[in-house]
C-alpha cells in the first residue's frame, strides 16, 4: 500500500466508500464524476501505478477486473444495451489517480 494513494486508502477501507463489489483482489465503486448514467471503477487492491507498470504476473488480476465488470454489467442491466471498458494511462491519457483502475461506462438510452 502506498500511504498517500487515494485508491489504496479506499481499497483498504481507510476512506469509507460504498462498494458495489468487493473480492480478495479488487473493489468496485461509482466514479464521483460520472461520464455516463452508469460509471463504475474497478480497482485492484494491490497498488499498481498504471498500465505502464503491469508485468506478465499481473495477468490474473487484469482478467479479474474484466470478469468483475462483466458481472457488474449483468447486475446493472446494461449487458444487452452495451458498455465501454477502458484504462486511462498517465496524465496524457487522462489518468487522474495513479493507481490502476478500469472504467466501465454505459446505461445510455
Ligand atoms: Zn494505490
Amino acid at each position: 500500500m502506498e500511504s498517500d494513494c487515494l485508491f489504496c486508502k479506499i481499497a483498504s477501507g481507510e476512506i469509507n466508500t460504498q462498494f458495489l463489489m468487493e473480492t480478495d483482489d479488487l473493489v468496485a465503486f461509482k466514479d464521483i464524476n460520472p461520464l455516463a448514467p452508469v460509471h463504475v471503477l474497478f480497482v485492484p487492491k494491490r497498488h499498481i501505478r498504471s498500465v505502464n507498470d503491469l508485468t506478465e504476473d499481473d495477468g490474473p488480476v487484469l482478467s479479474k477486473l474484466i470478469f468483475a465488470a462483466k458481472e457488474m454489467a449483468r447486475q446493472m442491466g446494461i449487458s444487452a444495451t452495451g458498455y465501454r471498458l477502458f484504462f486511462n494511462v498517465e496524465k496524457g491519457g487522462g489518468q487522474e489517480v495513479f493507481h490502476l483502475h478500469m472504467h466501465m461506462i454505459g446505461g445510455w438510452e
